[in-house]
């Protein structure tokens, strides 16, 4: 079905997905796609058939976060079959172009590709639909947010002031085209030191739970900066799936739960 959404902006629905979920930031390099990939394999881990949609399209990291390479099928020739990992159906321009070809698009374009991916693409019968926004607040991410009939998103900062600041836009963006903001994770919250485990709060502390208070949201969780995080993200095997038992997977899955 279609429908008039947010702002007057003509928004269709996913055709077999329940509910979409924005992951979005402020700015760039905050741990937004790690976040999107852990909250997936979270609601996947939690029994809900999951979809990772990954619109960051000038810097789609998803291939590699997600650990899985090559090229969507199309049986139909009209729409593309999703990759699939941990249980987890993926779709990023990056299996289409390549991670290291440069992405110089305008506006339109970049809506365009995120409607495609959405739409042309065989997702099946989702409960949830993770869409790893691209970072900012500019007109590509209203109009996405407004176009895309999204159930609610999730904002991703870290404890600096510049950070937050950018956050604060990222919900105001959410609310001028009325969008539930489910909350804020606030990312890189403190360091644990990997030989003593000492914790030390780098980015000094306290901003993220401040932040969400003053604009009226929930602080869904607070992620430490650590090197397993790192290493496992990067190297395709978040940790929710390669150390299901730790601290960190437990913050992602009462992330997933309060969503
Ligand atoms: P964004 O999507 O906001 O640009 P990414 O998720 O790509 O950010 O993260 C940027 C880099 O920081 C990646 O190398 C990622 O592995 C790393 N990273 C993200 N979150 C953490 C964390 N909590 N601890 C350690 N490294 C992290």
């Amino acid at each position: 079905s279609s429908g008039s959404g947010a702002g007057g902006q003509q928004q269709i629905a996913v055709p077999g997905v329940k509910a979409i979920v924005a992951v979005a930031s402020g700015k760039g390099g905050v741990g937004k796609s790690t976040t999107a990939a852990n909250l997936a394999l979270a609601f996947q881990r939690q029994g809900h058939a999951t979809g990772i949609l990954d619109a960051d399209i000038y810097g789609p990291s998803q291939p590699r976060m997600m650990g899985v390479s090559g090229r969507p099928e199309s049986p139909d020739g009209k729409r593309l079959r999703p990759m699939e990992a941990y249980g987890v159906k993926v779709m990023s321009m990056g299996f289409l172009v390549g991670e290291d070809t440069p992405m110089i698009w305008r506006g339109p374009m970049v809506q365009s590709a995120i409607q495609q991916m959405l739409r042309d693409v065989d997702w099946g019968e989702l409960d949830v639909l993770v869409v790893d926004m691209p970072p900012g607040t500019g007109d590509a991410q209203l109009t996405l947010a407004q176009q895309v009939p999204l159930a609610g998103s999730v904002i991703i900062t870290t404890p600096q002031d510049i950070s937050l600041l950018d956050a604060k836009k990222g919900l105001n963006m959410f609310r001028k085209v009325d969008v539930p903001v489910f909350g804020m994770v606030e990312n890189m919250s403190y360091y644990l030191c990997p030989h003593c485990g000492e914790r030390s709060d780098i980015f000094s502390a306290g901003g993220g739970r401040r932040e969400a208070e003053k604009m009226g949201t929930e602080l869904l969780g607070e992620i430490p900066l650590d090197i397993v995080i790192r290493e496992t993200s990067d190297g395709g095997q978040p940790v929710v799936v390669s150390h299901p038992e730790s601290a960190h997977a437990q913050a992602y899955l009462s992330i997933a739960e309060q969503v």
